[in-house]
């Protein structure tokens, strides 16, 4: 049977793996990241769900999305129209974070997928083929069609006792889109796609050299195809991603970042992030504001939502890396697992904190009806926007392998040689 070789992204652990038979994946042993997946047909499956979540798409932009019904005045929108109004309206910012994540990100994903998927089945890869696979893999990070999902329900629980709110058929097109978004997201296994274009482009392979004294391998590893090469390699042979043993500055960066992150927590959270005109009555909603108001309505589970969503998550997030940012600078190397697995948490819970950004979104761009009632973003939405973008950033430049470093690494292989 065939071996591949490859560094864990997280650990930077030399693994080699066999070819996995279809069903099966693959763990890392030492901080148990899943490496790989192997699915039935995976490219079969991908290209079903991503025709059908592409129509779905299509679907949910055209038709009617929402309609909101206050004192007999009515609105109708379609998701496109909600940009434009956006626009019209002087709010280009919230026009480009409702598009791109929402629309744009997820057609271009489903788009270079179906490619991608064409390009494997043909008898020589399809120009461009790798380019493609670089910005699936980054895309997949930005997607937040859920969350957008998530954000919608929780508006209309906003304005349920001042407005009928009254569902679309593009609003079911967009429900149905997502599990099968979703499903295309599943299928592509990164790593395998990667060997895939590798065999087809055939490409040479490197083998490590394992240093019998230390246990330490001397490779770099591309973070990008899992490419293995020398250490004094710079950028991948194949792909052309920018290598090192470890992210340049990591640590620095990902301060800087957070340091950031704290500054805008201040005005995210003490300037309003909606005003609300309601028959001539102008409010304004903090976000803390906002969760008051949902619990004084008996909405205790979207209170809750809003308020681990919008105030925990982003505290905690700054918390637990500023946390394993100190413990790498001090060279401690105890819980490397533990704190493995928490930064990889912290990586996927921090896009949901974008829920309160998309309610303000949805209901500025539904309520928009004079003095009767009408909803304006408020510069605290802008800010909190910059804050769940900065910790995402924070995440990304943290590299969870220096939590390996200071001999934990050599510790490792003594215990499992
Ligand atoms: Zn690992
Ligand atoms: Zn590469």
């Amino acid at each position: 049977m065939s071996t591949n070789y490859l560094a864990c992204p997280e650990c930077d652990l030399f693994i080699a793996l066999p070819v996995l038979a279809a069903g099966n994946k693959a763990c890392c042993p030492r901080c148990h990241y899943i490496l790989t997946a192997s699915h039935y047909n995976a490219l079969d499956r991908v290209m079903a769900f991503a025709i059908t979540a592409l129509l779905f798409l299509l679907l949910a932009s055209f038709f009617p999305f929402l309609s909101i019904n206050v004192q007999g005045q009515e609105r109708t929108i379609t998701l496109l129209q909600s940009i434009s109004v956006m626009v019209s309206q002087h709010f280009p910012v919230l026009a480009v974070i409702i598009f791109i994540p929402v629309i744009l990100g997820p057609a271009i994903y489903l788009l270079l997928s179906i490619y991608l998927c064409l390009s494997l089945k043909a008898r020589s890869l399809y120009p461009h083929s790798i380019t493609a696979m670089k910005f699936v893999s980054h895309l997949q990070h930005w997607n937040m069609a859920e969350i957008f999902l998530i954000g919608i329900l929780v508006s209309f629980i906003k304005i349920i006792s001042l407005a009928e709110v009254t569902l679309g058929p593009s609003f079911w097109a967009y429900v149905l889109f997502i599990p099968a978004m979703s499903a295309v997201s599943v299928n592509i296994d990164k790593y395998q796609f990667w060997q895939w274009i590798k065999i087809k482009q055939g490409m040479p392979v490197f083998k490590p050299v394992l240093s019998p004294v230390s246990g330490i391998i001397n490779f770099n590893s591309c973070p990008m195809c899992a490419s293995i090469m020398p250490l004094s390699s710079t950028s991948c042979g194949f792909c052309g991603t920018h290598v090192d043993k470890r992210v340049k500055h990591s640590i620095q960066k990902t301060w800087a970042w957070l340091i950031t992150a704290v500054v805008l927590y201040i005005p995210a959270n003490i300037l309003p992030i909606m005003k609300v005109k309601y028959l001539g009555e102008e409010t304004a909603n903090t976000i803390l504001g906002g969760v008051i108001v949902l619990w004084q309505h008996g909405s205790y589970p979207v209170a809750l939502i809003i308020f681990i969503a919008s105030v925990l998550v982003p505290i905690g997030k700054i918390l637990t890396l500023a946390w394993l940012c100190y413990s790498v600078q001090n060279g401690k190397n105890r819980f490397c697992k533990q704190k493995t697995i928490l930064y990889r948490r912290t990586e996927l819970v921090g896009r949901w904190s974008m829920i309160d950004v998309f309610v303000v979104v949805v209901l500025v761009a539904l309520i928009r009806m004079g003095t009767v009632m009408s909803v304006y973003p408020g510069p605290g939405v802008l800010a909190f926007c910059g804050l769940v973008i900065v910790t995402m950033l924070a995440a990304i430049s943290f590299d969870s392998r220096l939590i390996w470093d200071h001999g934990a690494c050599a510790e490792y292989n003594k215990e499992n040689s």
